[in-house]
């Protein structure tokens, strides 16, 4: 009788960072640890030394960064703008100021100082809600992670050292880190730490590399050369898989791939449904360097420019000239495609350095987006003037966020109007006939919408903040998280009475919150008739795909269903029942 071996198959879940599947043998990176740092007091008059000590350590790492900035790869070009920031990070004040200050006022070691402070500024990123920015605490770990190891003396981790197929197991990866992998080297990456939104994450989908980040214990769960399936669309890692295993996830991974080169090869063509409408898809930016990605995955032009990034993480508000540059370089590089730039959306959970905080006891619901700008209105026109300006270069929309009725949109509008004499009084090249647009995020406005359209030339839906204003669901909150539901009957109504005000004034209807981004979604959206939908741009070839799969005439007919149901599972049956088969072949099934 043979004896059964038995299975030491594990399953680990964390947090699906960059889609795909991998298997291979697992490398464990190990950086000498830097975290144990010990408190010592020191004399007076070696204080000044130890300042001296701290600087030379923020120089040297500051030079690191520079020399593999020098060295990034042609395929992370885009991406140095994240360790550009970091080097900026290296002398912010509330890091590098603040250690020198405690060094000097406390009398500590700088390893000691350098740890307070970065505890304090984590603990002021804990207490944002927004996970994107909430996120961003990482940028400062690995920052101040540099610096210590130049006062310790320990070394950084040598990625290009590694010289077969392997997939990296790691406590934590820097971008700087993960910047220097090479995909023929490494086929995926998995982590103990880091979130969905960390730039870490981010390179790993610029790279297209499968990844599984915040595992927790992926380190000390995982040998050298263990066995390790890696499935980065359901975040799941498995060790030591057992045949059957194996042979289901080879199979997977070999269907994966060929869907995702299928769909990639047709992302140029247009999403034209099979009764021949055809929908524009459309990409959302933060930064500049995000428009070839929405070119690359068959973007028709940019839906939504959040133009906040540029203001947050400084001190002073940009000048009309930095802000026309950065406009005109995306226009240029979009042309001619449209770029739909949306005015600024700060305080709510964007709060800017270069303003005092305004200590609002109800954040979302205050001085936020449009009402800022209104009542800012110099802030308000430099930028305006510099989109205007932008605008005689390419093709050129201007978006209000957050607008809750018909007089925040004449203000607006006079504000637009006097911002485009000004450039002409100036001699400036400028366009002010652009195309007026209304977010609809705030239930108000989803009430008022036909009244809105007839005063503007678009309205585009910003369903993460409808989802929250129409549900009451803090959208950065775990706890009600169960709640936020894009299929709740009250939102897909608001949808549509959108949809409705739109169209019977002939006006054109976009939507660029992320429900556009998700498979399921998509037969509704469909049938509702809405022109464009803009998402992150690596959504867009899926969601292209499945346009050009179904019927929009033929979705119409769902339509009487879902606008009477009474629950969010009833409409996602409904969905399913009818377009389970096609949605399963879609790459998040
Ligand atoms: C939205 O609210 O849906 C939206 C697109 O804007 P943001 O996510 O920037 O708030
Ligand atoms: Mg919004």
């Amino acid at each position: 009788m043979t004896k059964a071996t038995e299975s030491t198959e594990t399953t680990l879940n964390g947090i699906n960072a960059s889609p795909g599947i991998c298997i291979g043998k697992a490398y464990l990176v190990d950086p000498e640890s830097v975290s144990v740092v010990k408190k010592y007091t020191i004399e007076p008059k070696l204080v000044k030394k130890e300042i001296r000590r701290f600087k030379t350590a923020v120089t040297s790492a500051r030079k690191e960064l520079k020399a593999i900035i020098a060295k990034i790869p042609e395929e992370l070009r885009d991406q140095t703008y994240i360790l550009e920031a970091h080097l900026l990070l290296h002398k912010d004040k509330m890091l590098y100021e603040k250690s020198i200050r405690l060094i000097d006022e406390e009398r500590i070691n700088a390893e000691w100082a350098l740890k307070t402070s970065i505890g304090s500024v984590k603990e002021r990123f804990d207490r944002i809600p927004d996970p994107y920015l909430k996120s961003r605490a990482a940028d400062i770990e690995h920052v101040s992670e540099r610096i210590m190891r130049q006062l310790t003396g320990a070394t950084d981790v040598d990625l290009t050292v590694i010289d077969k197929r392997v997939i990296l197991v790691a406590h934590n990866l820097s971008p700087a880190e993960t910047s220097q992998i090479q995909v023929n080297r490494v086929m995926g990456f998995v982590t103990d730490r880091g979130g969905k939104a960390s730039h870490t994450s981010i390179i790993a989908r610029t790279l297209e590399i499968p990844a599984v980040l915040g595992l927790g214990n992926a380190t000390t769960m995982i040998q050298n050369d263990d066995l390790i399936i890696v499935d980065g669309s359901e975040g799941i890692v498995i060790v030591n898989p057992d045949e059957k295993t194996l042979i289901r996830y080879e199979e997977l991974n070999r269907r994966y791939e060929s869907y995702k080169a299928d769909i990639l090869r047709i992302s140029e063509a247009p999403a034209v449904s099979t009764d021949g409408r055809h929908f524009k898809i459309m990409g959302n930016i933060e930064l500049p360097e995000e428009v070839v990605g929405v070119r690359d995955h068959g973007g028709d032009g940019i839906g939504l420019f959040r133009t906040e990034f540029l203001y947050l993480s400084r001190n002073n508000f940009p000048e009309e000239t930095e802000l026309f540059n950065q406009y005109r370089e995306i226009v240029e590089l979009m042309a001619p495609g449209p770029v739909t730039i949306r005015t600024l959306d700060i305080n709510g959970d964007k709060e800017i350095s270069s303003l005092p905080a305004l200590q609002e006891a109800n954040p979302a619901l205050g001085l936020r987006a449009i009402r800022f700008c209104l009542k800012k209105p110099k802030i308000f026109k430099t930028q305006i003037r510099a989109i205007l300006r932008a605008a005689a270069f390419g093709n050129v929309r201007l978006l209000l966020p957050m607008i809750s009725g018909c007089e925040e949109i004449q203000q607006s509008k006079r504000i637009i109007e006097q911002a485009a004499a000004s450039l002409e009084k100036d001699g400036l090249p400028h366009k002010a006939d652009i195309e007026i647009g209304a977010m609809i995020e705030i239930p108000s406005a989803a009430i008022m919408a036909d009244e809105l359209a007839k005063i503007v030339d678009f309205l585009s839906i910003g369903t993460n903040d409808l989802v929250q204003y129409a549900l009451a669901i803090d959208r950065g909150n775990r706890f009600v998280a169960y709640l936020y539901n894009p299929l709740h009957p009250a939102v897909i109504r608001m949808i549509a009475q959108t949809v409705d005000g739109a169209k019977k004034n002939g006006k054109k209807i976009f939507m660029c919150g992320e429900m556009a981004a998700d498979p399921i979604n998509i037969p509704f959206l469909m049938a509702l008739g809405i022109d464009e939908l803009s998402m992150s741009p690596q959504s867009i070839p899926e969601v292209k795909n499945l346009i050009r799969k179904i019927d929009s005439r033929e979705a119409e007919k769902l339509l009487p269903g879902i606008l009477s149901a009474t629950s969010a599972s009833e409409i996602q049956n409904l969905i399913i029942e009818r377009y389970g088969d096609i949605l399963k072949e879609s790459l998040s099934d």
